[in-house]
């Protein structure tokens, strides 16, 4: 009993003690409180309430300190913290950043998170959902801040809508101001009931409530928080479970092991970096899998461009801008392929190399715009009569090529040929132009002429200069002394300069009758070449050469002045009463109207009067009628001289020059004379024209008369004048005299 009384008075003593030392010696803590409710609620004019405030209590009244609460915004509280206006500040969440700023207490108060609230009527169930929507964040709160760096980190944007509580955070929601709102868990537990505020699975941001003082300063506040909270903490019977029961009405319960809360928390932690890892990788997948989605669009579409580039590189190197045929890089690997196929069998393979007729004369006169839209046409033309498996190319300026495959006989590939020049027999339209276009063809065989691409190629090439040679319109076919003739080709213009300075040049003169009366009413002077090595050599082997080359100019001019001397001579001899002289001149001759000063040169040089002069012109001429032409023309009818249309319907006519310009004579074109008689069309083109001339009051002259029944039929038909071979071949000067003077009637009937 006395050891009783003992301990009482004992024990009255030392709670005396200790309470007289709180009094007179209680530590003064200024603790900042703020509104977070449940860990701290701050409500102006009421003391603070809260779990934060019941443990700072509990440890207060053990440890002597004497608060006093300074209520005031986060934001304020922290500056306050770090300038050492409070010693404490409670439920502050841990982070590193802050870490560095503040002192932690070591335990914590509780662990809380993140969680996203949304609008009944938001869609929002992931993350990425947020994006672009209005998200209600309070104002510096942790859960805020790590919110907008995740959807910031995860290229989301959206509309903060800032707010300085949790409850206006729900309020924003509920209110519509925001789609969704971001508060933490421990808030989300006791006040998120509202109908319309949905939880959304989004959690985020798991962090700890701590205690914490500014840095340095007074260590002792925060070791014994520490070691009070451990000791609560253990206790599921310490105030510090009472608290937590009171706030968030959560009961751990005397059954529930000491370690499970712990280890629940840790659990929980470790869920919610989970869901949050999880979260982030579902949306990383997301996304990466929409970026790969656009990069493999991206790589498609680079894939087409390529292609498309690649596509473009080949037609531009393989193809043709202008027809759209394979060119000669085109033509040389399908060749080079056909060729490799046939090695072995015994197929054969022809090739036809094609050059259009007088294409530069189309070019000179209409323009390279004419040319180029005549070379469409014909590419157009040609391709329409070949086969699908023959194949056509633009091997260069007015050149193509064929290969014709899968051929039996060489007369196969004639064949194809001369549909190929039948296709350009009609009139092509050049807008309102009609231009009249034909082509030389060479066809060389394989394997019989050559087994080489490239000499297949010469050959048909030389094959089609012999065609031309002969006059163009027509197809040969390759022939070993061919070959020999075109080397010859290249060096025939120094021949022909050669030729015209050794005197090797001379006129032979065919007589162009009058019909009705077989009088010589004229001779056309047509130009021989006397070469001492290969004999007579004949215009069409070497007109268009010289034309090429400018030396028809000289060549002409010869011409014209021999034409004349001879004429004179006649006349002088009294054997030419009347008759004229038909010179032929090229279009190259109206350059720098060099024709009417040599034409000048040649009559006052020779005596002969203009009027027994007749120039035959191509019909040619119009495509390059420039005024220069035109004035030269004009020159020379004024001069007395007579103008003759040559060869007319091979080329380009214009009804309207026609009718403008001073032409006297039209002459036939003997490939239509010839094909009298004939099918009614070939006829009735020999009738019109007569029709027409007759219209244009122009004298006709028809040539190639080889028949009598061509005679008759041009006699009958109103034709006055005719030229060819039934009368008389073309002569050399002496041979032709004694034919003058009286009625040729030599070979008709
Ligand atoms: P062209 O002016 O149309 O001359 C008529 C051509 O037809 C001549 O050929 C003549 O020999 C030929 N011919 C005449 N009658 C007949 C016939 O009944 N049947 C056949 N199949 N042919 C006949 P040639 O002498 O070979 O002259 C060819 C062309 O060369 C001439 O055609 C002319 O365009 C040109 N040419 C001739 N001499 C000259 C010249 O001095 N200067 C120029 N620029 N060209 C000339
Ligand atoms: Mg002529
Ligand atoms: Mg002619």
């Amino acid at each position: 009993m006395v050891f009783r009384i003992f301990l009482q008075a004992g024990l009255f003593w030392l709670a005396s003690c200790s309470l007289a030392w709180a009094a007179q010696d209680s530590i003064p803590v200024r603790v900042g409180v703020f509104e977070n409710s449940p860990i701290v609620t701050a409500a102006p004019g009421a003391l603070p309430e809260g779990i934060a405030i019941d443990m700072i209590r509990w440890v207060a009244e053990r440890e002597g300190w004497q608060i006093t609460y300074v209520p005031d915004s986060f934001d304020n509280l922290v500056e306050r913290l770090d300038k050492g206006d409070i010693d404490l500040l409670v439920g502050f969440a841990y982070s590193d950043e802050r870490a560095k700023r503040f002192q932690f207490s070591q335990q914590s108060l509780l662990g809380n998170w993140g969680m996203v609230f949304r609008h009944a009527q938001a869609d929002i169930n992931s993350l990425p959902d947020l994006k672009g929507k209005r998200i209600a964040l309070m104002r510096s709160s942790t859960h805020g801040q790590a919110l907008v760096a995740l959807l910031t980190q995860f290229d989301a944007p959206f509309t903060p809508v800032y707010v300085d509580t949790y409850p206006q955070v729900l309020e924003a929601i509920v209110e519509r101001r925001a789609d969704a709102g971001a508060v933490n868990r421990v808030f989300a537990a006791l006040h998120a009931h509202h109908p319309d505020v949905v939880v959304t699975s989004i959690v985020f941001n798991p962090v700890f409530v701590h205690y914490a003082a500014p840095k340095g300063a007074n260590p002792a506040l925060l070791a014994a928080l520490d070691r009070h909270l451990a000791a609560l903490k253990a206790d599921p019977q310490s105030a510090y479970y009472d608290s937590l029961r009171h706030w968030l009405e959560a009961t751990p319960g005397n059954r529930v092991p000491n370690w499970l809360p712990w280890t629940a928390a840790a659990a929980g932690s470790l869920l919610v970096l989970v869901l949050v890892v999880a979260g982030f990788l579902r949306y990383q997948v997301q996304r990466q899998t929409g970026e790969l989605q656009r990069r493999a669009d991206q790589l498609q579409s680079e894939i087409e461009q390529r292609e498309q580039a690649q596509a473009h590189l080949n037609q531009l190197a393989y193809f043709d801008g202008l027809t759209k045929l394979p060119n000669r890089e085109g033509f040389r690997t399908a060749l080079h392929q056909t060729l490799t196929g046939l090695q072995g069998t015994d197929e054969r393979l022809a090739l036809l190399f094609i050059d259009v007729d007088r294409l530069k004369n189309i070019n000179d006169g209409l323009g390279h715009g004419a040319g180029d839209l005549l070379l469409q046409q014909i590419a157009i033309r040609l391709q329409s009569v070949l086969r699908a498996h023959d194949h056509l190319s633009r091997f260069g300026g007015d050149e193509f090529v064929v290969i014709v495959s899968e051929i039996g006989a060489s007369s196969d590939a004639e064949l194809v040929a001369t549909r190929l020049l039948q296709s350009l027999a009609m009139p092509i339209d050049i807008g309102a132009t009609q231009i009249y276009s034909s082509a030389s063809i060479g066809i060389a065989l394989y394997p019989d002429d050559a087994t080489s691409m490239e000499t297949l190629l010469k050959h048909a090439d030389t094959a089609m200069y012999q065609a031309k040679e002969q006059g163009g319109n027509r197809s040969l076919f390759y022939q070993a002394q061919q070959t020999e003739r075109v080397v010859e080709r290249l060096t025939l213009d120094t021949r022909l300069r050669q030729a015209l300075e050794r005197d090797e040049l001379l006129l032979h003169y065919q007589p162009i009758v009058e019909l009705g009366s077989r009088r010589i009413v004229g001779v056309e002077a047509l130009l021989r070449w006397n070469d001492p090595d290969r004999g007579m050599v004949m215009p069409g082997a070497f007109i268009s050469a010289a034309e090429d080359t400018g030396l028809i100019v000289p060549l002409g001019e010869w011409v014209l002045e021999a034409g004349c001397a001879q004429l004179r001579d006649w006349q002088k001899r009294g054997m030419a009463d009347g008759m004229t002289l038909a010179v032929n001149v090229s279009t190259r001759q109206f350059e720098g109207r060099r024709l009417v000063k040599s034409v000048e040169q040649s009559l006052s040089r020779t005596g002969l009067a203009p009027e027994f002069l007749e120039l035959e012109i191509t019909e040619n001429v119009m495509l390059i009628m420039n005024d220069e032409v035109r004035s030269s023309l004009d020159s020379l009818r004024g001069m007395g001289v007579r103008l003759s249309l040559d060869d007319f319907g091979t080329g380009y006519s214009s009804l309207s020059y026609l009718k403008q310009l001073p032409f006297h004579t039209l002459k036939i074109d003997q490939s239509f004379v010839s094909k009298i008689p004939g099918q009614a069309g070939d006829t009735q083109i020999v009738t019109t024209i007569l029709a027409l001339a007759k219209g244009l009051e122009l004298e006709v002259v028809a040539e190639g008369i080889e028949t009598q029944v061509q005679y008759d039929f041009l006699r009958e038909h109103g034709c006055e004048f005719g030229q060819g071979y039934l009368m008389s071949r073309p002569q050399p000067a002496d041979v032709l005299a004694a034919m003058l003077g009286r009625p040729l009637v030599a070979g008709i009937a």
